[in-house]
């Protein structure tokens, strides 16, 4: 079962090199977090991929999340075939909109009106100009390894890829930008309150991953959203959930949802385009009415509302409204963290994991993990070998130390054997 030749993957890596930088379209794709050739893919189905050697790996990434309903849902690719017939972009206004923006106001908390736009990037990098023409106010704050997409200004200790890499911020960004960038500890209010000091009156808004998916999996502590909710209300500054990675993920109603606390704004991306590429930005009425048309902030795209985009998003999300598919996901996912703690148990190895709905993490480290620290803390060899071992096993997992993993509605016992007994050899072999 071992998968470690690749010679097809090896032979498009170089040639991908040449007219490529770094051979991929983005940074992690390239297994410099693990080393080694990236696998390139030909084909997915269900809770499998496999590549171009022709090895099937069960699938924990999932497209770094929007594959929730597992890979090549019958009812989203047949939605997407039918609207194949009739065009895939026209550039004016189609029902279909009104029908995804009527269910993403129906179910996120707090949002009145919503911008469908083409990334979670795009979504919040217009959220804060947003919010930024709605304050009148020049500062945001984020959270140390939270990572909001690549907009200037949201680059600044932004986890993931940059943490993979060793850069705090990336060069390009001009230090007058970066320093309206205010960066806090996540999980850590007395950090929040400190920069609130500072800058009373002057932070446009604070933005949060309220689940923290891309320095591992980092749950919110119990009052920590809460706090910010608070903090935010008393000092006229928006607070705007970035949930690109846990809306529709973590629950039916995103994490805004599930730890009962409301945002001004919240940005989507990722599931909501059910694998094609969509994002969104919604919330307060009043707020959104700022924006271009109506309002004076700017914001436009020539794809924004792509008709297959919105149809596979839409057929997505409205087979996502089922209690019972989150119920199986959250206990599949428990079933997965807990067979990889007993085997990592058994062959003695310090490993911790975390877990919010059908997102998890995995650290080799004692735990508990309450924050950017623990996770720096982590032995990120350890896990690079970890990686390559289930690799070979036939179990593919985020290629950093760094990555949230995901769980689909497709994965199930011959998904968890096989995980299992990856995972047997691979912590034995550490
Ligand atoms: C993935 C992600 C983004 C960026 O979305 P892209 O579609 O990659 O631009 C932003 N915020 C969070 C929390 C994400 O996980």
């Amino acid at each position: 079962m071992s998968n470690t030749a690749c010679p097809q993957s090896e032979a498009l890596f170089e040639k991908a090199g040449h007219r490529i930088p770094g051979g991929v379209n983005s940074p992690v794709r390239a297994f410099r977090g693990v080393g080694g050739t990236p696998r390139f893919i030909a084909a997915a189905d269900g809770a499998w991929i496999t590549d171009a050697d022709g090895h099937r790996y069960v699938d924990y990434v999932g497209s770094w999340g929007p594959m929730i309903l597992g890979h090549q849902h019958p009812t989203v690719i047949s939605a997407l075939q039918a609207q194949l017939t009739v065009g895939v972009s026209y550039g004016a206004p189609t029902a279909a909109e009104i029908d995804l923006a009527e269910l993403l106001c129906n179910r996120v908390p707090g949002m009145d009106q919503v911008r469908l736009c083409s990334s979670g990037t795009e979504a919040t990098m217009s959220a804060l100009r947003l919010a930024r023409g709605a304050t009148g106010r020049d500062f945001i704050l984020k959270f140390e390894g939270c990572y909001h997409g690549h907009g200037d200004a949201l680059l600044v200790k932004a986890g993931s890829g940059l943490l993979t890499f060793g850069v705090p911020t990336s060069p390009g960004v001009p230090a007058d930008l970066a320093r309206y960038t205010l960066t806090a500890t996540f999980n850590d209010l007395d950090s929040v309150d400190a920069l609130f000091d500072q800058h009373r009156g002057q932070i446009a808004a604070v933005i949060v991953e309220p689940v923290a998916g891309n320095m591992n999996c980092v749950p919110p502590a119990p009052g920590f959203l809460e706090g910010l909710r608070q903090r935010c209300s008393a000092d006229g500054t928006l607070l705007i959930f970035d949930e690109v990675m846990s809306g529709f993920r973590v629950g039916p109603q995103g994490a805004a949802g599930r730890y009962g606390v409301t945002p001004d704004l919240t940005t989507l991306g990722k599931i909501i385009g059910g694998g094609l590429p969509v994002g969104a930005f919604g919330g307060r009425r009043d707020v959104m009415q700022q924006l271009s048309p109506v309002g004076p902030v700017y914001q436009a795209g020539t794809l924004s509302g792509n008709p297959l985009a919105v149809c596979a998003g839409l057929t997505t999300l409205r087979l996502l409204d089922d209690a019972a598919l989150y119920a199986g996901l959250e206990a599949t996912t428990a079933a997965l963290c807990s067979l990889l703690q007993a085997e990592a148990d058994a062959a003695g190895v310090a490993f911790t994991t975390t877990q919010v709905g059908s997102m998890f993490g995995l650290f080799f480290s004692p735990g508990p993990i309450g924050g950017y620290a623990d996770v720096l803390a982590c032995d990120v060899e350890r896990f690079k070998r970890f990686f390559h071992a289930m690799l070979a096993g036939g179990v593919y997992l985020a290629p950093s130390a760094f990555e949230a993993g995901f769980v689909s509605a497709r994965h199930g016992d011959a998904e968890l054997q096989q995980t299992r007994t990856a995972a047997r050899e691979a912590f034995r072999a550490l």
